[in-house]
């Protein structure tokens, strides 16, 4: 399951912190760091699918480092927000001259943040930011891997988080144990069809109270119905 992996470059400690909070809440992968050059390093070692990039930094400005990226081949795709405390018209259109995609004037509320992020994600890789998806009282968010009843964040192993993701996307429709092995789990598995059902029995126990969603079709296999 891949976490939406954000790379946070600030060097003041309260902002990291609250952004960081935040985004950590809403099930991202978070890294920061101070520096342009640290940035650098560790954009080099993994590239984040989002860059939160301040403006003023302690070595070299943002800017500096977005042109950098922006004008390097492996790293020119990386989705970009400035974090700025100007507000001058002229710096905002520097900004989005040298390449980002966004920025949010200090100070922002993490919410916003946290909105602005999902937005430029489902405009730059729809995958990372698609739309929740519900059933009853279940919701699964597929941009923070997390599932939830009535609100609730529930404890879900990956199988079962993969397995309800597809029950969801294909409901009111009846799928056979070799047909959940192939669409599920894909090529590289090497289970039995009985595995099936020992996670669909997880499944159910994840989802206490909604477990009826999850449907047993007698001598063929599994469904999603709210019916
Ligand atoms: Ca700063």
């Amino acid at each position: 399951m891949h976490t939406t992996r954000v790379l946070v470059v600030e060097d003041e400690p309260a902002i990291v912190e609250l952004v960081t909070y935040s985004l950590r809440e809403a099930g991202w992968g978070v890294t920061s760091v101070g520096s342009t050059a640290a940035a650098w390093d560790s954009i080099s070692h993994g590239k984040p699918d989002l860059l939160l990039l301040d403006w003023m930094l302690p070595d070299q400005s943002g800017l500096r480092l977005l042109s950098r990226l922006r004008a390097d081949r492996d790293f020119r795709d990386i989705p970009v927000i400035m974090l700025t405390a100007k507000s001058m018209e002229e710096d905002k259109l520097a900004g989005l001259d040298t390449g980002a995609d966004d920025y949010v004037t200090k100070p922002f509320s993490p919410r916003e943040l946290l909105a602005r992020s999902r937005a430029l994600l489902r405009r730059k890789s729809p995958h990372l930011a698609e739309s929740v998806l519900r059933a009853g009282a279940v919701a699964l968010d597929p941009a923070s891997c997390t599932v939830t009843i009535d609100g609730n964040g529930v404890e879900i192993g990956n199988a079962e988080y993969k397995l309800l993701k597809f029950l969801l996307a294909h409901r009111e429709r009846v799928f056979s144990r070799a047909q959940l092995l192939d669409k599920v789990w894909g090529d590289h598995a090497v289970i039995e069809e009985r595995t099936v059902d020992v996670h669909v029995l997880r499944l159910r126990k994840a989802l206490k109270g909604a477990e009826g969603l999850v449907r047993t079709v007698r001598s063929v296999g599994y469904m999603l119905s709210e019916k």
